[in-house]
């Protein structure tokens, strides 16, 4: 199967998860997570209706989004400070949020570029030491001290599964979906309206995301995998 074929097989697998829960499948981005492929591979995906992508590497999303500013870029990796000026220049929205440092140095870059960056804080649901993210209980002091910088608008949690089963993942989405509504209430409300992403799903394990209420899915072998099945 082509790039373009697997993409859409997504899209329509995904429209019919969410018609499944009785959601809009409007409410549900689908990320291609193109980290593993060349230039070759996003312009495949491209030409297939793709149009927001998603990279963990800071040269990459430089690279790729220069390469193609047509198409929307999403920061998925680990955040170096001395990489951020890079990464805030490429990124429309970064998921990767962990640290209230990192947000500064963020809030810093984004104003030299006369932009305000998207972001996402990252959660460690499941508390595996090889995750990223804060803990759940720090999640909304985070956001909170976020959320007063100028140049940063947090725009929701993102969050990976453990490794595990089904019945694992299930209960690591829901619970950053809660954890979504436990800080939202204590937002002030133009805060409060903006904070209304929930990044989690990847190929092996998005419908239980999309049942708990991802807005958005990150897809990279589904799509981009020869041998993904
Ligand atoms: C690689 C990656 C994905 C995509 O994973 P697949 O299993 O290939 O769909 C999603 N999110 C993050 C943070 C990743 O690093």
């Amino acid at each position: 199967m082509s790039i373009p074929t697997r993409y859409r097989r997504v899209l329509d697998e995904v429209a019919a998860a969410c018609e499944q829960c009785g959601r809009d499948p409007s409410e549900v981005r689908v990320v291609a997570v193109s980290k593993t492929v060349g230039a070759d591979g996003v312009a495949e995906a491209l030409a297939g209706g793709a149009r927001d992508f998603g990279e963990n590497r800071p040269d990459q999303i430089t690279e790729k989004a220069a390469a193609f500013p047509e198409a929307t870029w999403h920061f998925i990796g680990n955040i170096q400070s001395r990489r951020i000026p890079d990464i805030v220049g490429a990124a429309s929205l970064i998921h990767s949020l962990g640290s209230l440092r990192h947000g500064q140095r963020i809030d810093e870059a984004a104003a030299r570029l006369g932009k305000v960056q998207d972001v996402l804080v990252e959660v460690n649901v499941s508390g595996e030491e090889s995750k990223g993210g804060v803990a759940p209980d720090e999640a909304g002091g985070l956001v909170r001290e976020l959320a007063a910088l100028p140049h940063v608008r947090v725009r929701g949690l993102m969050t990976m599964a453990p490794r595990g089963d089904a019945a694992a993942d299930r209960a690591a989405f829901e619970g950053l979906a809660r954890l979504a509504d436990d800080i939202r209430a204590t937002l002030p409300p133009d805060k409060a309206d903006a904070f209304d992403e929930l990044s989690m799903g990847m190929s092996e394990d998005w419908p239980a995301a999309v049942s708990a209420g991802a807005t958005i899915v990150r897809i990279g072998r589904a799509i981009f995998s020869d041998d993904f099945e």
